[in-house]
């Protein structure tokens, strides 16, 4: 079994790197493996490195940076919003959002939303979880709810496109719009109980925005997020 881990740390080759009490947990409690043990780390900036564990006491751990894998691939910019769900579809849509390449996860209140607090740190720990078991390089950024006015108020001409998921069927199929859409793309998805007549209005008139259709169906908030973004990953 392959062994990834994050690490905050700058990575050297010949260097070294702490273990946080987590991965030591993990390590001796978990996996049960010993010093000596090799795995890959990698830090979100300087790519992957093989390395090896040096120290794997009670408390504390270290792990050799041997060399380096694979380079830092250039960062993308793929943009998930939505309203936060009940915690487990909530925790299930960030760790799926990750595997499939989101870049940025943004909770964002609306007038229907049913969560009114949301555990940004837990959903940062579970993207780190999912990005060392699916191979990516970087971690998905878990930005801090805000409420769909300013998140709608912030965009400009300059902003990648947004594709609101629009089941009204009123919008186009997403995949024509996702494969004309050029570098970034940002994704907004309503909560269970869809947008107001109100918020629909301000996001048709904000910047750089298209309704997308998913099909006939109306999906659950969570589906519609993750089927758009297996939609981009796999068309691109
Ligand atoms: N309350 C609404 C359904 C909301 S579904 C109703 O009963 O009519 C939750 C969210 O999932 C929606 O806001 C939308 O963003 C997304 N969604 C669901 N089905 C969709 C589809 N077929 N196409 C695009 N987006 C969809």
């Amino acid at each position: 079994m392959q062994i990834r881990l994050f690490t905050p740390e700058p990575l050297v080759p010949g260097g070294e790197v702490p273990l946080s009490a987590e991965q030591v947990h993990y390590l001796r409690n978990v996996l049960r493996v010993a010093e000596g043990r090799g795995l890959f780390l990698f830090n979100g900036r300087e790519g992957e490195f093989a390395g090896r564990i040096v120290q794997l006491d009670k408390k504390n751990g270290r792990a050799a940076v041997e060399k380096l894998l694979r380079p830092q691939p250039p960062a993308e910019d793929v943009r998930l919003y939505f309203a936060p769900l009940k915690r487990d579809c909530t925790d299930l849509v960030v760790e799926k959002a990750t595997e499939l390449g989101a870049t940025l996860i943004c909770p964002v209140m609306t007038e229907f939303t049913a969560a009114s607090r949301v555990n940004t740190d837990r959903l940062r720990a579970i993207a780190v979880e999912a990005a060392e078991q699916c191979r990516r390089l970087d971690i998905p950024e878990v930005a801090e709810p805000v409420s769909l006015k300013d998140m709608l108020s912030a965009r400009n001409e300059e902003s990648p496109r947004m594709l609101h998921l629009d089941e009204s069927g009123e919008g186009r199929p997403a995949a024509e719009v996702l494969s004309e859409a050029e570098g970034g793309a940002a994704f907004l998805v309503g909560p269970e109980g869809g947008f107001s007549e109100t918020e629909r209005a301000l996001i048709a008139r904000a910047p750089r925005t298209a309704a997308v259709s998913l099909g006939p169906r109306i999906l659950r908030a969570e589906t519609a997020a993750l089927a758009v973004l297996a939609l981009r990953a796999c068309l691109k």
